[in-house]
């Protein structure tokens, strides 16, 4: 007869480094193992956008601004498992201008700076990933290991990796990028962008970009 209930207690996970989180929403749990590469690790996740400010709008409503929320603290719950020093630009739906999204940059002392956003056109037929850095060739090998897990985890169309002087991207002196998940104006993407397993896929993409990029640097 199949037992219903599994007793594991955490405290027997631990000495393992073995780490759990409850991501209810998305109706799933989240076990990670301390990654020492990523272990400490200061790493930025700027969502987009935020308080009177709720970037693109989808054709059901649907907000740039929360939909960046959620996944990038999806990602930060991901990054804190697996051991590293994940902090946000913010954590509510408030105002952050973008010199204090640059400057929080600095004062954390973070190594990587990655911005979460939703895209949006006039043309609703348009649709897909893209990811976008500015001039160096670090924030570019950033970008492109961001664009690779997000189109291998999201199975949207590849639009690739461009170069963009964004305020966030440009005024950054740290290895930086701006992925834009899917389009919000796209009625079908809106609808997967609102969509909580949707949500945490696209954060389990960007922390898989991130490690990657970070054991890169260490190797
Ligand atoms: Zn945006």
């Amino acid at each position: 007869m199949a037992r219903e209930v599994l007793l594991v207690p955490a405290e027997a996970l631990r000495p393992l480094g073995i780490r759990t989180a409850l991501d209810e929403p998305a109706g799933a749990l989240l076990v990670g193992c301390r990654d020492p590469r990523l272990a400490g690790r200061r790493l930025l996740l700027d969502p987009g956008h935020g308080g009177r400010d709720p970037g693109a709008v989808g054709p059901r409503g649907s907000r740039e601004a929360s939909v960046t929320l959620e996944v990038a603290q999806r990602c930060a719950s991901l990054l804190a498992l697996a051991g590293a020093a994940p902090s946000l630009t913010r954590t509510t739906d408030r105002t952050v201008s973008l010199p204090v999204r640059v400057a929080l940059a600095e004062s954390r002392r973070a190594e990587l700076f990655l911005s979460v956003h939703a895209n949006s056109f006039t043309d609703p037929r348009v649709h897909g990933t893209e990811t976008y850095y500015y001039e160096t060739w670090e924030s570019r090998r950033l970008a492109e290991a961001v664009q690779r897990e997000l189109v291998a985890e999201l199975d949207l169309a590849d639009r690739g990796v461009k170069e963009a002087s964004f305020y966030v991207l440009r005024q950054t002196r740290l290895p930086a990028c701006l992925a834009e998940l899917a389009f919000l104006s796209n009625p079908r993407e809106e609808e997967l962008l609102a969509v909580p397993w949707f949500r945490l896929k696209a954060a389990t993409a960007l922390f898989r970009g991130v490690r990657s990029f970070v054991e890169g640097r260490t190797a």
